[in-house]
C-alpha cells in the first residue's frame, strides 16, 4: 500500500490536510462523534482513521438490542456499584437510545418495539417482587417510565421454553438490525462530509501545544483534536481502568418457532432474539472470564458448547436445529459499567468501556465527546 509520502498533491490536500477533527475508530462510538462534532462545528473537517476495511470490534457484530437493564442484571450491580452510579449510567442509556432514534429513525434501522424478557432459571434465587416495584417507582421518579418490569405468568405458554421460573417483561426495550443501524450512520457519516480511511491503523500520536501528529500504518497526519473511540482495543491507554471482553453468537438456520422479542438471562450474561425465521443466541463469558479477556475473534469451545446446550434443552426443547453463522465480537469492561468519556489532555480525548451496551449508550458518548472541545 502507498505511503501517505507518495500520495499525489490532491490527495493530500483532501485526506491528510487541514483535519480539525481526527477520530480513531469506525464503530458506533467513532461515527457518533463524528456526527455529533459535525453538528456542533459544520465547517470544521472531520476523518475517521478505521484500521480494518469494516468497522471491526463490536459496532457490526452485537446482537441488536436496544436494552437498558434487566432487573436481574441491575439486582447485580445494585450489590457491586454504588446506586447513584448506576442510574447515572441507566440515564445515559436511555438518551443515547433516544438519540440513535431520533438521529437514524426507527425503520431505517428496523427497530422493532417489541420488548424483552429476563428470564429466571429454575435453579436461580427468584426475584423478590418488592425489587421490581422498587425499580419501577425509581424509572417513574428519574425518567418518568411507567411500569417498566412487570412480570409475564404466561410466558411459558407463549414461547414454550424449558427451565425458567418466571419473567420480567420490558415494554420499553426491543431490537434493531444492526447492519442498517451501522450502514445509516456511515452513510449520514458521509452525506456530512465525514472522510474515512479504511485499512489504516493508529500507531501512536504525540500531543504539541496546538495539535496532535498521528502515527499510521501509512505516515502521520495532524490534527487539531484527536479522539479515540477504540473500545475493547484501548487497554493500553488505560490499563488499570478496562479489558477487552470477547463475546460469542450463534445464528440457527430458519426454522419454525414463536419466540419473537429480545430475551436475557442469567443476569444478562445470555441474550437471545428471533432474527425472522432464525434465533440469535450469544453469551456466556461468565463461564470462562479470564480466557475471554482477549481481543482475539476466536471461538471458544467451552462456551459454544453451553450455547448449543442452552439452545437445545431451553429455548428450542425439542426442537431439531442447525447452525448457520458463528461469530466472536470484542466488547470492553472494566469494575465499573459507566463509560469512560475523558479529555487525557488539551488536544486528546476518549470515549471507550462501553460494556454490553454501546448501542443504547455509543450516542450519548459521541455527543458527550463533541462536547469536550
Ligand atoms: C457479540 C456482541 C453482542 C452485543 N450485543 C449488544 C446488544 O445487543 N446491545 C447493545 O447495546 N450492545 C451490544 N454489544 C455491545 C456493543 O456492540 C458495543 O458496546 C459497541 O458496538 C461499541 O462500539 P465502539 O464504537 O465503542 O467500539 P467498536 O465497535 O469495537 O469500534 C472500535 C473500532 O476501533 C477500531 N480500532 C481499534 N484500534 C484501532 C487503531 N489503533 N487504529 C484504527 N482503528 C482502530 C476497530 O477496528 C473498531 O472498528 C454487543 C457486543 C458484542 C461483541
Amino acid at each position: 500500500m502507498l505511503r501517505f509520502d507518495q500520495l499525489s498533491y490532491w490527495e493530500r490536500e483532501q485526506y491528510l490536510v487541514g483535519n480539525t477533527f481526527v477520530i480513531v475508530g469506525a464503530g458506533l462510538v467513532g461515527m457518533s462523534t463524528a456526527l455529533s462534532l459535525h453538528e456542533r462545528f459544520p465547517n470544521e473537517k472531520i476523518t475517521v482513521l478505521e484500521r480494518a476495511y469494516l468497522p471491526t470490534g463490536a459496532s457490526t457484530k452485537n446482537a441488536g438490542f436496544t436494552c437498558f437493564g434487566s432487573p436481574s442484571e441491575l439486582q447485580d450491580d445494585l450489590q457491586h456499584i454504588p446506586a447513584e452510579k448506576v442510574w447515572q449510567t441507566i440515564e445515559l442509556r436511555l438518551s443515547g437510545l433516544e438519540l440513535l432514534r431520533k438521529r437514524i429513525g426507527a425503520p431505517a434501522m428496523h427497530y422493532r418495539n417489541c420488548g424483552s424478557w429476563d428470564l429466571i432459571g429454575t435453579q436461580e434465587p427468584p426475584i423478590d417482587s418488592g425489587f421490581i416495584a422498587e425499580l419501577n417507582a425509581q424509572f417513574k421518579m428519574r425518567f418518568d417510565l411507567d411500569e417498566v418490569y412487570q412480570e409475564d405468568p404466561h410466558f411459558q405458554q407463549k414461547f414454550g421454553f424449558n427451565g425458567y421460573q418466571a419473567a420480567y417483561f420490558n415494554r420499553h426495550e426491543g431490537s434493531i438490525d444492526t447492519g442498517k443501524m451501522i450502514a445509516q450512520l456511515y452513510q449520514q457519516c458521509v452525506a456530512a462530509g465525514i472522510q474515512f480511511l479504511f485499512a489504516t491503523e493508529v500507531i501512536q500520536w504525540m500531543a504539541s501545544a496546538n495539535d496532535v501528529i498521528v502515527e499510521t500504518t501509512h505516515g502521520e497526519l495532524t490534527a487539531q483534536h484527536l479522539f479515540l473511540c477504540t473500545n475493547g482495543f484501548a487497554q493500553a491507554h488505560f490499563p488499570d481502568e478496562l479489558r477487552p471482553a470477547r463475546a460469542q453468537v450463534l445464528v440457527t438456520k430458519p426454522l419454525a418457532h414463536r419466540i419473537k422479542g429480545t430475551f436475557h438471562s442469567d443476569r444478562g450474561y445470555y441474550y437471545f432474539r428471533d432474527v425472522g425465521q432464525r434465533i440469535l443466541l450469544g453469551g456466556g463469558r461468565h463461564l470462562d472470564f479470564q480466557t475471554e479477556t482477549s481481543t482475539a475473534f476466536e471461538k471458544n469451545e467451552r462456551i459454544r458448547a453451553a450455547l448449543l446446550h442452552k439452545l437445545k434443552e431451553e429455548i428450542l426443547p425439542g426442537q431439531a436445529f442447525e447452525i448457520d453463522y458463528e461469530w466472536s465480537g470484542i466488547m470492553c469492561v472494566g469494575a465499573e459499567k459507566k463509560p469512560i468519556i475523558r479529555s487525557l489532555n488539551k488536544n486528546v480525548h476518549a470515549g471507550v468501556r462501553m460494556g454490553g451496551m454501546g448501542v443504547a449508550i455509543g450516542s450519548a458518548v459521541g455527543a458527550a465527546l463533541s462536547k469536550l472541545v
